[in-house]
């Protein structure tokens, strides 16, 4: 490094998609390729719910019906998150932000602490597979590993591949009735968040409908160049 340049900041890269289009898949791989740190705000909000904090309390009901959690919570406990000592090694947003209201507080944010976002990678699947993927989701209860019943079947049936855990759960708001308030969530609130993005000129719009690897593999490209430019 030459005297003149500043010391590269923590990469920051967004994942955005719909529910069901494999955010919380591609992001684990992405943390054990590049060793950046998965940002769940549904991970970091079941956590809350689980552990019945104040602000659990007020979004259990919400994540249940399939609708959003206010901006105010989800910011606060992504704020809280990202100030933590791991998050020096760059982190993937997986599910935030999901409103503009959230991707105007991440900039400030991001601002506070001089980083910027690399990339704000889309992953783009239609409705329906949407609905497939998320009627077959499990994760391994010990370590939180992501299943599918029909596309990612553990190798011995009923045993993570990961730790070994054999309790494995379901979501509940992955239920046929949930589906559908937050397919209509994503397309009235997210969504329009690409176009926020596309015009800070940081959008990256991948296809999603393939197979798991195919996707890390093309987002492990993306990544990389987003990163290293
Ligand atoms: P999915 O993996 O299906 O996209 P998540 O695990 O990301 O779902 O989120 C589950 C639920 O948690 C959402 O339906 C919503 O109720 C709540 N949630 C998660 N992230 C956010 C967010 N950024 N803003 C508001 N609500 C959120
Ligand atoms: P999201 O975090 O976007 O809600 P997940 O990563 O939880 O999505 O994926 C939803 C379900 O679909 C999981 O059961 C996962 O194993 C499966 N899945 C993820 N990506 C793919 C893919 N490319 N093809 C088929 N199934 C997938
Ligand atoms: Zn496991």
């Amino acid at each position: 490094m030459d005297g003149t340049s500043h010391p590269a900041t923590p990469p920051v890269l967004i994942l955005l998609g719909p529910p069901g289009a494999g955010k919380g898949t591609q992001a684990r791989m992405l943390e054990e390729r590049f060793g950046y740190v998965q940002l769940s705000t549904g991970d970091l909000l079941r956590a809350a719910v689980a552990a019945g904090t104040d602000a659990g309390k007020a979004a259990d009901a919400v994540m249940k019906a399939g609708g959003l959690v206010s901006d105010q919570i989800v910011i606060d406990i992504l704020r809280d998150r990202i100030a933590e000592p791991d998050c020096a090694q760059g982190v993937i947003l997986d599910g935030f932000p999901r409103t503009t209201v959230q991707a105007e507080a991440l900039d400030t944010l991001l601002i506070e602490s001089s980083q910027q976002i690399d990339a704000a990678i889309s992953l783009e699947v239609d409705d329906a597979a949407m609905v497939t993927r998320i009627a077959g989701r499990y994760t391994c209860a010990g370590c939180g590993e992501g299943y599918h019943d029909s596309f990612k079947i553990p190798t011995r049936d009923g045993i993570c591949d990961n730790c070994g855990g054999t309790e494995m759960k379901r979501r509940a708001d992955d239920t046929v009735e949930a589906v559908g308030a937050r397919l209509e969530a994503y397309h009235a609130q997210t969504a329009p968040l690409i176009s926020y993005y596309d015009d800070k000129g940081v959008l990256q719009r991948i296809g999603a409908m393939g197979p798991i690897d195919e996707v890390a593999t093309t987002l492990g490209r993306v990544v990389t160049a987003a990163t290293t430019t």
